[in-house]
């Protein structure tokens, strides 16, 4: 997720923050790059155990993390946890003998003396990582990120967590490095008051009451997972649910609101949910986590994609929030969270990229999502002034590709413009079957993966056989609007393109007068003669490239 801002606040939070990324600092460094104590190892699994005191908003932990050494094992290996987090202990079970890992710490990191542990032949191996402390909260989730601790309208606590771009190690212990999922899944056991239900990612696998009137609920993932969607949701909640015939067999699809939204939950997530999975199996392939059901929880903040625990927090309204973000009229009739959070599923969950400045590769694509649910709904018509309608949300401020090593997201550009460059690639396809089975490909190609926008970029490439790449660098690499400048003079129609990157050559389809015609300009002039008899001396292009055109003499 993580959606376009539209309130002064979090426009200056955002601002803060680029003025942060103006000097990466070696913080970033760590944080945001494979380096050399990370990539010797993978990891495999995440057994996380949390307990929360709620009332003292701490929480006491273990992650129990299994790893595969990868290549030449390592001295040193680096975890991290943010502060005013604590790791207090690491060890591992040596054949019954229970070794103490030391480590120290560096600001978010910790570099952990591998020594005791290189002499175990065992591949892969589990350490177990004890942490506890009052994590950072949330001042406005899911923006800015950490746990929520808020009480729901009948006073009862609700409490959640949300840490995309901000990290997981903002609450637990791990290799924060979206580059690295578990491969094996993770699983997560809450401990919370029995008065009160846990949730979390995937299948509830246990619950257990215990004497002093707390009660803990386990619930696992089989599929890789990123960091950041691994989390836990506390509450009076309680669950419905309803069968899919999917493209893969039955889909499980669980629904967990507090109580007294139940009758609401039905009505809105009865009426959105199948008809979003059918659109998207159709566009997307199936949905990529069967195994783990499709869920949504109700969260005490707007939405998040957490991969099969999606996070919802439209309040049962259509729009977002009541709004249309296209200003079209299409954006109406149908939950925004859903579909946008849900449409994650496929890009950002299923293909994650390793890096955070490729983001355009979750929200991009996830935001087209919505073009393409508006067009199983209304029709293509509809979703071309969707998509179209999305543009009065771009800035031009930076480009949509951030700076890559220092965990640094590109600019916000990456949901509206994003969604737009796709589409233009979808104009230039020229056939909508070939363009599904692209996007239907990229899911394929790379099922369960963590990507680069290079890989990302280079497939569409191939599969649609055109030269795309100065239109990737025009749009995600820079800020400015190509402009189509033309002039006719009797019959003879010249053109260029103006105010774009050196080799900028996308052909665009344009009118003069009735008859579309497709013309190929460069960054020099060209002429060609009008066939046509036409008195027209204003050439149109078509409105579904985002470009600008002027007339000049
Ligand atoms: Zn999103």
């Amino acid at each position: 997720m993580k959606y376009f801002l539209q309130t002064t606040t979090i426009l200056l939070l955002l601002c803060a923050s680029q003025a942060v990324h103006a000097q990466a600092s070696h913080q970033d460094s760590l944080r945001g790059s494979p380096n050399s104590e990370r990539s010797w190892w993978d990891v495999q699994h995440y057994d996380l155990s949390v307990s929360v005191d709620i009332a003292a908003r701490t929480i006491k932990g273990v992650n129990r993390m299994t790893y595969k050494i990868t290549g030449e094992p390592g001295k040193t290996m680096q975890l991290d946890l943010q502060d005013p987090m604590e790791i207090t202990k690491i060890s591992f079970a040596d054949n019954k003998v229970l070794l103490s890992l030391p480590f120290e710490r560096e600001g978010n990191v910790y570099h952990v003396d591998m020594s005791a542990i290189m002499k175990s032949g065992k591949n892969p191996k589990t350490i177990s990582i004890e942490f506890s402390g009052k994590p950072r909260t949330a001042v406005n989730p899911p923006w800015d990120g950490g746990w929520i601790f808020k009480k729901d309208e009948k006073g009862r606590p609700w409490v959640s967590v949300a840490c995309q771009g901000l990290g997981a190690s903002v609450w637990y212990p791990c290799k924060d490095y979206q580059g690295d999922e578990p491969d094996k899944g993770a699983s997560i056991s809450i401990d919370v008051p029995d008065t009160l239900v846990a949730v979390a990612n995937g299948r509830q696998s246990g619950k257990m009451l215990k004497r002093n009137g707390r009660a803990v609920y386990t619930w696992a993932v089989r599929n890789p997972i990123n960091n950041y969607n691994i989390i836990p949701y506390i509450g009076k909640y309680v669950s419905f649910g309803e069968n899919f015939k999917g493209a893969k067999g039955n889909l499980r699809c669980e629904y967990w609101v507090l109580d007294y939204d139940l009758e609401k939950a039905k009505k809105q997530f009865g009426r959105d949910v199948k008809r979003m999975l059918t659109c998207f199996e159709d566009w997307f392939g199936p949905y990529p986590f069967y195994e783990d059901t499709y869920k949504l929880v109700e969260a005490p903040h707007l939405g998040m994609e957490h991969q099969s625990a999606v996070a919802y927090g439209n309040k049962f309204r259509d729009g977002y929030l009541g709004r249309d973000l296209s200003g079209s009229g299409w954006g109406k009739d149908w939950d925004y969270i859903i579909v946008h959070e849900s449409g994650h599923e496929w890009f950002g969950n299923n293909i994650t990229t390793k890096d955070i400045a490729d983001m355009w590769v979750h929200e991009g694509f996830t935001t087209y999502s919505e073009v393409v649910f508006t067009e199983c709904v209304h029709g293509l018509a509809a979703a071309n002034e969707y998509v179209q309608g999305l543009r009065r949300n771009i800035t031009n401020d930076r480009a949509i590709i951030g700076e890559y090593g220092v965990n640094h997201e590109g600019g916000q550009d990456m949901y509206y413009k994003g969604a737009n460059l796709i589409h233009i690639i979808r104009q230039l396809i020229k056939d909508d079957a070939k363009f599904k089975a692209l996007l239907r490909g990229l899911n394929q190609q790379f099922y369960h993966q963590t990507v680069t926008s290079a890989q990302v970029e280079a497939y569409i490439i191939t599969k649609t056989g055109l030269d795309l790449s100065k239109l990737f660098d025009q749009y995600l690499r820079d800020t400015r609007i190509p402009v189509l400048e033309y002039r006719i003079v009797g019959m003879n129609l010249s053109y260029r393109w103006t105010g774009t990157v050196p080799g900028f050559n996308m052909p665009v389809k344009v009118w003069i007068g009735e008859e579309p015609q497709w013309i190929s300009p460069s960054g020099e002039w060209q002429t060609v003669i009008l066939t046509h008899e036409s008195t027209e001396r204003i050439l149109k292009a078509d409105p579904n490239f985002y470009i600008r055109t002027s007339q000049v003499n």
